[in-house]
């Protein structure tokens, strides 16, 4: 069964005063009872997520993790310690760790092990940019970025992975990719997986990319995708539970 999942992911953005009104307002409503629903702070409010969501059925994730375990890394934090906390999900991979920071396929994939060997549920994050959309190169850089990681962890390991199709050219932007496009490469990030050994029916494909209130219910209606990686809407209440709203409408594949 796939439940549909909606993961608010705040990039560098809060603040105790408004990280606090935004949880409160997110853990009362009953618009997160039927999916699940996570949010994804900066990690210096990780805790303040953490204790202000507890007893709810909202949990909270990381937007990035270190691939190493322990040891002199300035900077770093390790999936174990965000384990400790109670983290359950890490985004891993996205366009922006990869455009600005630099990140490889091969770092992602260590990454991605990282995590797995923490006990998190890693959000691995692919997507083409604009130039390759157009250029017909979709699907093989979303098929290279897959594979990356598949030949780093293999398959059995990837059936634990939540995967997040976000177009580069998507996010932030208010280009929101429409139903068929998102749904035709979900479609294909789902066989790919089948056809190297991963069970893909029970994999989780989220789309992000200018999510919103407005176009949330149309993207869910399409059979492949699963829930959302949502960013800019997901730092207002009625944004994000607009958009778990959506998700809870929408049928749960069974
Ligand atoms: C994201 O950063 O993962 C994202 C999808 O952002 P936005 O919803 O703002 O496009």
């Amino acid at each position: 069964m796939r439940k549909k999942l909606v993961i608010g992911n705040w990039k560098l953005h809060g603040g105790l005063a408004r990280n606090e009104a935004l949880l409160l307002g997110i853990r009362g409503s009953d618009a997160v009872a039927r999916i699940d629903a996570a949010v994804c702070p900066p990690f210096p409010y990780f805790q303040q997520a953490v204790e202000l969501l507890r007893g709810t059925s909202v949990t909270v994730g990381a937007q990035d993790l270190s691939a190493y375990r322990e040891g002199a890394y300035t900077g770093e934090v390790a999936g174990e310690m965000l384990a400790d906390l109670g983290c359950r999900w890490v985004i891993i991979g996205h366009s922006e760790r990869r455009q600005l920071f630099g990140e490889t396929d091969a770092v992602v994939a260590a990454k991605v092990g990282a995590a797995l060997r923490a006990g998190l549920v890693p959000v691995l994050c692919v997507g083409e940019s604009r130039e390759q959309r157009e250029s017909g190169a979709a699907e093989a850089v979303v098929a290279a970025q897959l594979e990356a990681v598949f030949s780093a962890v293999g398959a059995k390991a990837l059936s634990g992975v939540v995967v997040a199709y976000e177009p580069i050219w998507a996010i932030g932007t208010g280009l929101t990719a429409t139903p068929d496009q998102a749904q035709s490469m979900h479609l294909f990030i789902r066989n790919l997986l089948q056809r190297i050994g991963v069970d893909a029916m029970g994999v989780r494909i989220l789309y992000g990319g200018s999510v919103n209130a407005g176009n949330a219910a149309r993207l869910f209606d399409e059979k492949d995708i699963d829930g959302a990686l949502v960013g800019g809407a997901s730092l207002q209440v009625d944004g994000f539970l607009a958009i778990c709203r959506a998700a809870s409408a929408a049928v749960t594949i069974e």
